[in-house]
This record gives structure tokens, sequence and C-alpha cells, in this order.
């Protein structure tokens, strides 16, 4: 057994606790958690971290097999210049693609995440997910705006599918974005994910492009598509944004995560909610302030009570695979959420999302979420600061 106890203690299924305990099996199962007032809590053998426990991070979107862009593509530069940039620059050799992934799922780790959505194009990542600590959903995303190409682009989704799975490992087929997927592709894709009972994510608004093209079948996107002779001759104009064309094709309550959301607004978000009940929304806001320097509108999506959860999207787009980092920078532009409700995003959501709350997501009697130390805290404003750090104990 072993004894954890910190300033405050946030097992988000319960209110914090001052000075709480945790009691821990050998395997990392929950056994108990007890407060200062219980008459079985005694400070005799127990370790102290100063600080909170928390439970093990979930990020909801990671994307692996960038790790060896990190610096390698400038900020600022809205979506369609930071894609361009990415694909001049994205390859590399097998060794130092890699090395990267592997010191990524060493970071993730070290720094409390205890599971990860990741996006995979190809099969690289496979072998670096087999033997990590961490439980990995791997959402093999497929891309191709040409109804012509779409069951060739879904048949390699299902045969690296079976790849990941003769692995035992766990994943689903997603489409890369609304804008990048022919109707036909998508419709493939979520009738997978139905027979399957499998989550969909989908990069979602994330630049003010991607709504120009779907209203008016103009604009940048539109223009990046023809710089990089990408045949859009598919696409018409739709007149409405790409939430709504989204609504249209999911099914009736669907389990769907909608990453990004930065230029959505709140039609989108009830169009959304209107068709599925089973939405999470996921914010990455260091990927969004790098690319687009921007963030979603939060309380918007407070308002609309929608499922918030938190991923650090990849070191393409990122300074680090840091969750706490996100969720700093979320309580830096809107200080009046508290710390626990970002804490339950991060954790709890997460896990929701991905089918993993039985085990994951709190310190619930009988779960094993991995335990995280965030030193360096505001226990009594319930603040994380600047010097604020996440380790995994
Ligand atoms: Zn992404």
């Amino acid at each position: 057994m072993r004894l954890l106890y910190s300033d405050i203690l946030i097992p988000l299924d319960q209110a914090p606790i001052q000075m709480g305990m945790l009691v821990v099996s050998e395997s990392g199962k929950i056994e108990e958690i007890v407060s200062p007032n219980s008459e079985n809590y005694s400070l005799e053998n127990a370790q102290y971290y100063a600080g909170a426990l928390i439970p093990g991070f979930v990020n909801a979107h990671c994307h692996l097999e960038l790790s060896h862009l990190k610096n390698k593509v400038s900020r600022h530069t809205q979506l369609d210049g930071f894609v361009e940039e990415l694909m001049s620059v994205r390859s590399a050799s097998q060794e130092e693609i890699s090395s990267s992934m592997k010191a990524a799922e060493e970071e993730l780790f070290t720094k409390g995440c205890v599971a990860v959505g990741d996006i995979s194009n190809g099969s690289a990542s496979f072998q670096i997910k087999q033997g990590s600590k961490i439980q990995f959903h791997t959402f093999i995303e497929r891309f191709g705006l040409s109804a012509d190409v779409a069951s060739r682009s879904f048949e390699s989704g299902i045969s690296l599918l079976n790849s990941l799975q003769e692995l035992n490992l766990n994943g689903s087929l997603s489409p890369h974005a609304p804008y990048s997927v022919s109707d036909k592709l998508i419709d493939m894709i979520i009738e997978h994910c139905l027979d399957n009972h499998s989550i969909m994510t989908i990069h979602h608004q994330e630049s003010h492009s991607e709504n120009d093209l779907f209203q008016s079948g103009q604009g940048p996107m539109l223009e990046r598509f023809q710089r990089m002779g990408i045949s859009a001759s598919g696409f018409n104009a739709k007149g409405k944004s790409s939430a709504s064309w989204l609504a249209d094709r999911i099914h009736t309550n669907q389990k769907i995560m909608l990453v990004h959301n930065t230029f959505s607004n709140r039609e989108d978000v009830q169009a959304i909610h209107v068709k599925t009940k089973n939405a999470y929304f996921c914010l990455c806001p260091k990927a969004n302030l790098y690319i687009s320097n921007a963030l979603p509108n939060l309380n918007m999506l407070l308002e609309e009570e929608c499922e918030l959860i938190i991923g650090t999207d990849s070191l393409a787009s990122n300074d680090s695979l840091d969750m706490l980092d996100e969720l700093r920078t979320i309580q830096n532009a809107f200080p009046s959420i508290s710390s626990p409700d970002l804490f339950r995003w991060a954790c709890l959501n997460g896990a929701k999302a991905m089918g993993m709350e039985n085990n994951l997501g709190s310190f619930s009697i009988g779960k094993t979420p991995g335990i995280v130390n965030i030193s360096n805290f505001n226990a009594k404003e319930m603040l994380i600061l600047p010097e604020s750090e996440a380790r995994i104990v």
C-alpha cells in the first residue's frame, strides 16, 4: 500500500479535501480516501506532496507523428499558412521521426498523461504505443476531397486499423476535417464508427477560412488548395457552416469529439446539440494561439453546456505536450473558471469521451487513474501559478 497526501486532494468525484489522503494499492488502485477528521487518518508512513494531487490527465488530442516538427513551423500564420509550411518541412529521416515520437511519449507520461487520443495517418507510432505506460486510443485519420478516392481512402484506413488492433491497441477511423473529406468518405467513416460503437473525432472550425469555404465556396482555404494543387472541384459551397453540415451527416446521439472549435458560434454548437447529446468539445488553446492567435469562445461553450475536454495537439503547433500548461492558458484568459473545473475537463471528461471512465479520470474507489502532483499550486485560492508543474507520482 502507498499513502499519499497533499495540501489539497482533488478527487473530481467529490469536493476537494484539504490535507486529504489517498490509500493506493501497489498496482495503483484507489483503495480509500481519508479526510483529516476521520479516525483512520494517520500520517505514519504517508508521503507528503506539496500542492495538489489530482488523477492522471486524459489528453484528448495529440499527433505523435508530428513530434519532429517542434519549432519548425512559424507562429500566427493562420491555419492555411500553417498547413502549407508544415507540408514543406514534414519529411525527415525515420530515425529522427521515431526518436522524436519516443521523447514526446515520455514527456506526455512524466507530465501526467495516463491516456491519449492520438491522430495517426500511418503506422509509424504503433510500436511506441505498444510499449507505452500510456493508454492510447488511435484515431486513424483519413483525407480526400474527391468522392472518387473515398473507397480507397476508407479501405486503407481499415487495413491500418486492423494492423493496430493486431497489436492489441485501441482505435477508430476518423475524418480529418469537414473541408478535407468528401460527403461519401465521411459517411463511410460515420457508418463504421456507429457499427463498431466507437468514437469519431474531427478537426472542427479551427479557422475562419473553413467557415468561408462552407458558406461561399471562396476564401483563403480555396486559394491554398489551388496553390497546393489540391482539386476542390467536387467542393460546392454549402451555404451553411461546417458545423451544420456535420450535424446533417452524423446520426442521432452519435458519439463525436470536435477538436478546436476556435471559430464556432452559438448557432454552430446548437446545431450539433440538436443532433447529438454525445458531443465532446475539445480545446487545444496553446495550438490555437500558436496558429491563429485566437481562443474559442469559452463563455459561450459553457453557456451552451458543452462537455469540454482538453488536448495538447502536436509539437508542430505547441512548444510542449503539457496538459497543465493548456489549463494555465485557459485560466489566464478566463480567470473566473475554477481549477477543479479545469481538472475535470482534463481528466474525467476526457476519460468519458474515450470510454475509459470505468478506470480513469477520478480518484474513485476501485479505479486505477494514475496520480499527478501539481507542485507550486495555490491550494488556498485553487489557482494554477506560472511556476506550477505537473508530474506523475
Ligand atoms: Zn490536430
